[in-house]
């Protein structure tokens, strides 16, 4: 359905300071107090209603494993199959449903996120994913508000895009939804991609099935929770959290299956893809496929740089989040002549890092996410220790006693094809390499082939002929491309997020590029006075 209004021009969800004697760290603090006391009990949400799964799990503190706050219900093939045919039957109201209808429910969730919600979902972040209040703040409700206006915004232009008419016709393109449901998968490390990745396909038109990161379900959640509040009808989004692959093949062979909707990592989504080739006569429609996956995301200095900017770039591009950004900085190429100064900034910096608990506003980070994760990030730091082409300059502690705690841990690779410099970490793990000046050129071109990885990337430098010539030979190695910046923190409406190569599709979450993902265009061509003769003039006889 095309819209005839305009509708309210977005601006970023300007992002609360939570110091001290803030009214908004007062009540975030009473709510975190709430949830961590309290036991949520999470339902599955199909057609409209809370139901029980096959089976549950819990929802702990990552920071204090043995803390349960709450039990998470688990779909299994009966859900599956009923998340399915309620989706499919949801379609065809949806989908006629005219765009006016349909964004007014998201720019209501988006107010009602950054609202009455917002300490619920900031607290739910923190307590279960393990975030600073800030960290939680500038994703789980700036970021999904962000989303949730901007996609209507773009999703309007993408409406007013149609073509010219020549005399005597009328052409229009009908940008509908998809003629299926989108499979969204979605990470534990942003409650944003958790709410963007269902709610992108539906904003157009179409129907989704939600699969939340299980350790994520949790805050993901009061998400679903603000939707049914916004007014999404019955089955228009299943909220049917299933543990890893189970229900995937039922999902992912069905002949409605119209799009996959994925953020995590590249083994899983290459999987998948794979599944939708050997599956492809099955399907209705060819399904769209859109993945952002890993990175192993790089800062580049020159030998012009602010040596502090630099350090000040990397403490924070790397270890935020405990590093578990798919943009986090993870390896760095620093030129010999910077290397003490830019060394002993971060080290200073560093020292004065404290991690623990996120109700501890004092600390900047937390635990990492799981025993997997926790077990996974060690085992590359032991072997660091054990490589002779490897030091540990900084950190390297790791204790899972009462949370998954790993220090904030500076590599120094001897070789820069090191094993920390190729391979994605997803923990606090930072790993410099240290060229020669002179060698500017060459480093360039290892930094360029190390990794099969291309998302974020930063390049450092005061000379800008140095920085063309990195920005040159690192054209194809980032999708993300900051100068004199640190390589995390995209920005709805600013910097639109994805990478290539073994990255993902890129086609950009928070653009117009992504949700022109979710249309299945149709051509109108509509004639005011036919023809009603086949003959063309040229087959008349000459005489
Ligand atoms: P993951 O791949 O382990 O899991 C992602 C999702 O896939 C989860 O919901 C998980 O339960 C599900 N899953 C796993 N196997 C499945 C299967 N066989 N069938 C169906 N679902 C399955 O990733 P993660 O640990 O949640 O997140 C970390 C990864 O995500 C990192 O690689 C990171 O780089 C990436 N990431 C990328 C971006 C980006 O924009 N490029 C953003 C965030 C995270």
């Amino acid at each position: 359905m095309l819209p005839s209004y305009p509708v309210p021009v977005p601006v970023n969800e300007p992002i609360k300071s939570y110091a001290p004697g803030t009214p908004e760290r007062a009540s975030l603090k009473a709510k975190l107090a709430e949830l961590r006391s309290g036991h949520a009990e999470i339902p599955l949400f199909i057609n409209g209603e809370e139901c029980a799964g096959a089976s549950s799990r819990k929802a702990v503190m990552p920071h204090n494993h043995a803390h349960v706050l709450g039990e998470c219900q688990l779909a299994g093939p009966d859900e599956g199959q009923r998340a399915i045919d309620g989706a499919m039957q949801a379609l065809p109201e949806w989908s006629s449903m005219p765009f006016e209808d349909r964004a007014a429910i998201f720019l209501k969730a988006a107010d009602l996120l950054s609202g009455p919600f917002r300490d619920e979902i900031n607290a739910a972040t923190m307590l279960a994913q393990s975030k600073t209040a800030f960290q939680a703040e500038i994703d789980a409700a700036c970021e999904l508000a962000d989303f949730l206006r901007f996609n209507v915004y773009y999703a309007r232009r993408i409406y007013d895009e149609q073509p010219i008419s020549s005399e005597g016709m009328w052409n229009r393109l009908e940008y509908r939804g998809l003629e299926g449901f989108t499979f969204a998968v979605s990470p534990f490390n942003f409650t944003s991609i958790g709410g963007n990745l269902p709610t992108s396909p539906i904003l157009m038109g179409g129907v989704s099935i939600w699969k939340p990161a299980t350790t994520a379900i949790y805050s993901n959640w009061v998400f679903m929770k603000i939707l049914r509040e916004a007014g999404l009808p019955a089955g228009v989004l299943q909220f049917l959290p299933f543990p890893g692959g189970s229900l995937s093949d039922l999902l992912m062979k069905h002949p409605s299956m119209a799009g996959i909707h994925f953020t995590g990592s590249t083994e899983v989504f290459e999987g998948f893809w794979k599944t939708v080739g050997e599956n492809i006569r099955g399907y209705r429609n060819y399904p769209r496929i859109v993945g952002e996956t890993g990175g192993k995301d790089f800062v580049f200095a020159h030998s012009s740089s602010d040596t502090t900017a630099l350090a000040t770039a990397l403490v924070r591009g790397a270890f935020e989040y405990q590093g578990q950004k798919c943009s986090a900085a993870s390896r760095a190429y620093i030129p010999e002549s910077l290397w003490p100064a830019v060394r002993q900034e971060m080290e200073s910096q560093l020292a004065e890092i404290r991690m623990g608990d996120p109700e501890d506003f004092g600390n900047f980070l937390n635990a990492v996410i799981d025993a997997r994760a926790f077990a996974s990030i060690r085992g590359y730091i032991e072997q660091a220790k054990d490589s002779a082409d490897a030091e540990i300059l900084f950190g390297g502690g790791c204790d899972d006693t009462t949370g998954y705690f790993i220090e904030p841990t500076v590599i120094q690779a001897k070789k820069p094809d090191f094993l920390t410099m190729r391979e994605e970490i997803f923990g606090p793990v930072l790993t410099v390499f240290v060229y020669k000046d002179k060698d500017f050129e060459e480093t360039l071109k290892i930094a360029d082939s190390t990794s099969e990885y291309a998302l974020t990337g930063a390049v450092f430098g005061r000379d800008r002929a140095a920085v063309r010539q990195a920005s040159l030979a690192l054209k194809n190695a980032a999708g993300n491309f900051y100068v004199n910046d640190k390589p995390t923190g995209a920005v709805v409406g600013q910097q639109p997020f994805g990478g290539g190569r073994k990255s993902g599709t890129n086609d950009k979450a928070g653009s117009m590029y992504n949700l022109l993902r979710w249309c299945n265009i149709r051509t109108v061509k509509e004639t005011a006075v036919p023809a009603r003769h086949f003959a063309y003039p040229f087959l008349s006889s000459e005489d």
